[in-house]
Parts: C-alpha cells; sequence; structure tokens
C-alpha cells in the first residue's frame, strides 16, 4: 500500500526526497536508496502506509 510522502521537493522532473540525509534524487517511477520511498508521477511516495519516520499521509 502507497501513501503519498510529505518530505519531499520538487527539482525540475523528478522529486528530492528530504527524509534522510541521503537526499536522493528521484526520476518518475525510481524508488530511493532505502527501497521504501518512489516518485510516483512527479510526487514523492511511500511504498507503505505504516506510520512512522516516513510520515506518509
Ligand atoms: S529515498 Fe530513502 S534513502 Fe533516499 S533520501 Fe529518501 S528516505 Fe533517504
Amino acid at each position: 500500500m502507497q501513501g503519498e510522502a510529505v518530505l519531499y521537493e520538487k527539482v525540475g522532473g523528478k522529486v528530492r526526497c528530504t527524509a534522510c540525509r541521503r537526499y536522493c534524487t528521484l526520476a518518475d517511477g525510481q524508488i530511493g536508496f532505502c527501497g521504501v520511498r518512489q516518485n510516483m508521477g512527479g510526487a514523492g511516495s511511500t511504498l507503505t502506509s505504516t506510520e512512522g519516520p516516513w510520515l506518509s499521509r
């Protein structure tokens, strides 16, 4: 289950995750280093709805 992530910013056509200091910059469909966060159509998304440090909504 996925939820829209809170901790991200749009950079050009990509999304930069700001949830940790890796600051992964993700193209559409790309999954971050952690395997938990993903760029889904230009918006940050978590691959789990579990509440926790990813702050999905
Ligand atoms: S995608 Fe994962 S590893 Fe990359 S910055 Fe976000 S939380 Fe950190």
